[in-house]
């Protein structure tokens, strides 16, 4: 068992493939993420898919307060930078996160200049575009990838540090200045559950075969896929969502994101909880660490952890069961954890080979 664990040789000591500290890894610094609000709506909310939105769904509990749709954006990206800057001091390079809504819900022209016009910052070296699985299609897809290999922005360059394997040895690195004369770009998309029956209950108007298909198209054009789920959705049993993991080890996704369920106030959801709170699986934060540990036993290790938990702010939820507790000590609570339990990531998917 301990020569597994070596061998999957994961990042920094820790027990699962975590994504903090990825871009320092890779280009030898962090690389900050600023959200920004494009101005995007969303087609389960304007009526071309559905009306009302998914039942969890309150977008202003997911951004911060410098990204408005009325601002510009580079006055987004100008601010993120300021707001970032009191933690992380040395941060030079950021991407530039679409997060709001639906990020490829527009004409591709439209989305063109959005994208090019984030990629003029002069701090920018690249883009997350968040979006749902039925709003992307092949001639986007291939716009993106065009973007991710260089064959749009002629003459776009950043000069970046990034860390190449000096052998066959990924473990021996030196860090050289590069020129990238393509920006990063990565899309996530909103997944939240592998079953139709949940998507359908929580309204997400799309199924688990059109998210499927849409990180197909998208890894197979050489774009860096992720994938963001809830756990704790209603109508799933803690082990309706550990055999997910099988379908989302089977997609060919290069991240992943899970939040608890967190009930937004004055969203549908809050309704049904109150409705038939027996429907849900609720999560003392001890259940949820063991929970998560179980989950990260069935994921295979090369899938890049990039959170395990959602932290939306206070004013948004009726409780706080867990308190104020805050997603770097939630981290570190976890690889205790994994620690006191003597597992990590993939172990039961190598026991069953
Ligand atoms: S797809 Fe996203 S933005 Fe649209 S209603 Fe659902 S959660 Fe909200």
């Amino acid at each position: 068992m301990a020569e597994q664990f070596e061998k999957y040789g994961f990042p920094d000591g820790k027990r699962y493939n975590s994504f903090v500290g990825y871009f320092k890894r890779k280009y030898g610094e962090r690389l900050q993420k600023i959200v920004l609000d494009a101005g995007f709506t969303c087609p389960n909310r304007d009526g071309k898919v559905g009306r009302g939105g998914c039942t969890y769904c309150d977008n202003a509990a997911f951004h911060p307060s410098y990204s408005t749709a009325g601002k510009s954006l580079h006055q987004q990206m100008d601010e993120g930078i300021e707001f970032h800057k009191v933690r992380y001091r040395t941060t030079e390079h950021y991407l530039a996160y679409f997060q709001s809504f639906s990020n490829t819900y527009a004409p591709l022209e439209r989305l063109r200049e959005l994208y090019e016009e984030a990629l003029t910052h002069p701090q920018v070296v690249g883009i997350v575009i968040g979006t749902r699985p039925d709003c992307v299609d092949e001639q986007k897809l291939d716009y993106l990838a065009d973007l991710a290999h260089g064959r749009v922005l002629k003459g776009w360059s950043r000069h970046l540090m990034e860390r190449v394997p000096e052998h066959d040895d990924t473990t021996v690195t030196q860090t050289t200045e590069q020129v990238r004369t393509a920006p990063i770009v990565i899309v996530e998309y909103g997944i939240e559950s592998c079953y139709d029956a949940t998507l359908q209950r929580i309204n997400r108007g799309h199924d688990f075969e059109t998210a499927r298909r849409a990180v197909q198209m998208t890894a197979a054009r050489g774009i860096d896929v992720g994938a963001h789920f809830i756990l704790g959705l209603p109508g799933e049993t803690r082990q309706m969502m550990l055999d997910s993991c099988t379908l989302i080890n089977e997609m060919p996704l290069r991240s992943v994101k899970f939040h608890q369920l967190q009930i937004v106030k004055g969203t549908k959801m809050e309704k049904e909880f109150a409705e038939r709170p027996e429907d849900f699986e609720r999560f003392s934060l001890e259940e949820y660490l063991d929970f998560f540990v179980e989950m990260l036993e069935l994921l295979r290790p090369d899938l890049f952890i990039e959170r395990f938990v959602g932290e939306v702010p206070p004013r948004f939820v009726n409780e706080t069961p867990w308190g104020l507790i805050r997603n770097v000590e939630l981290l570190r609570l976890l690889e205790k954890r994994l620690e006191e339990r003597g597992t990590w990531q993939g172990r039961l998917l190598e026991d069953n080979r």
